[in-house]
């Protein structure tokens, strides 16, 4: 039987219009900047983070002695239900490190760096920043002191292994991370020590305005609240000194990604209708009709709100450029809130 090739031709055609279609509005994979092994004094490390949240921050650390791959670099990816696919794996092959946010935020990566033979460096943020999850505390549970468990009990949050995972929003970690991951580059390219120490140098010159935003936003927040619908920017508000007056339950549902119940969401819109809350911290990210009712609620009571969103926005790759953009907005609405 005969084809027609008309037929044919105009299936290929919509077919490609469709990937095209697919490839502007999905995750477009991971993201590579290559290092220049011409201007590195030592070896070029191949690095692969996980998540965009570090990925600017390890490039400006590695210079021109990292090539790093960023797996998750769109927040067209909800991290939360990341699988990975062959293709996004594939990098892990090449590795000298592996920078892991922890806290089991990104298993998916400490599996892929596990299954590597030989096995590369594994950077796990979290166990820098001293947070451990539910699963390691269980293993280590006799050792811990009565203490130890009540502050990790603070530090629920988001349904990853009980610790909320969300630690580039610390500027604590932030900085404790930075300084991990220079150690580690240079450990693995010894004669690119001079290179990685400049740009760490570099990088604190950077951090500069954020440090200085933070610190005045700490004079700002003295004695003010704040509510969220999500923990994604906890550790900052807390950092800054603002108390956290979310209501219990609606936390609870939240951090663990469950729907909150009615009675929640209510008395998080009384709350807020109440004058008890002087802004509404809300993740643009995430999307649902009760983060959008209680923005609602909050627009109507005169409570400002503050957006602010889990992952790098895709308009604008620097770290420090996103979370000064989210500062001077908590900035503005405490001064009118
Ligand atoms: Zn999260």
């Amino acid at each position: 039987m005969r084809r027609h090739p008309r037929t044919v031709a105009l299936a290929i055609a919509s077919a490609a219009t469709l990937a095209l279609a697919a490839c502007g509005s999905e995750d477009e994979g991971p993201t590579t900047s290559v290092g220049d092994a011409d201007a590195c004094p030592g070896d070029v490390v191949d690095v692969v983070v996980s998540v965009g949240q570090w990925g600017d921050v390890v490039e400006s650390l590695g210079g021109d002695c990292a090539s790093v791959t960023t797996v998750i670099s769109s927040t067209a990816v909800d991290p939360h239900d990341f699988e990975p696919t062959t293709g996004d794996i594939a990098a892990f092959e090449e590795a000298d490190l592996v920078v892991l946010n922890g806290a089991d935020y990104d298993h998916w990566a400490a599996d892929a760096a596990a299954n590597v033979d030989p096995a590369p460096v594994v950077l796990d943020l979290a166990e820098v920043a001293g947070l451990e999850t539910e699963e390691h505390a269980e293993q280590e549970g006799e050792e811990h002191t009565e203490e130890e468990g009540e502050e990790h009990a603070e530090e629920e949050g988001h349904g990853h292994g009980g610790v909320n995972p969300h630690i580039w929003h610390s500027p604590d970690f932030v900085q404790q991370a930075a300084d991990a991951v220079t150690a580690e580059l240079s450990a693995l390219s010894p004669d690119a020590a001079d290179h990685f120490a400049d740009r760490a140098t570099a990088w604190e010159e950077e951090l500069a305005p954020y440090l200085a935003e933070i610190e005045s936003l700490r004079a700002a927040a003295a004695g003010r609240t704040y509510a969220a619908t999500e923990s994604v920017f906890d550790y900052m508000a807390r950092d800054i000194g603002l108390t956290d007056v979310t209501p219990e339950g609606y936390r609870e549902a939240a951090s663990n990604e469950s729907d909150p119940a009615p009675g929640d969401v209510a008395e998080f819109g009384s709350a807020l209708s109440g004058g008890g809350v002087d802004v509404l911290v809300y993740n643009t990210q995430t999307e649902g009709g009760v983060p959008e009712q209680l923005r609602g609620s909050a627009e109507d009571a005169g409570v400002p709100v503050v957006e602010v969103t889990e992952s790098v926005p895709d308009d604008d790759g620097s770290f420090v450029d996103w979370q000064l953009t989210q500062l001077r907005a908590l900035s503005d609405a405490l001064a009118r809130g």
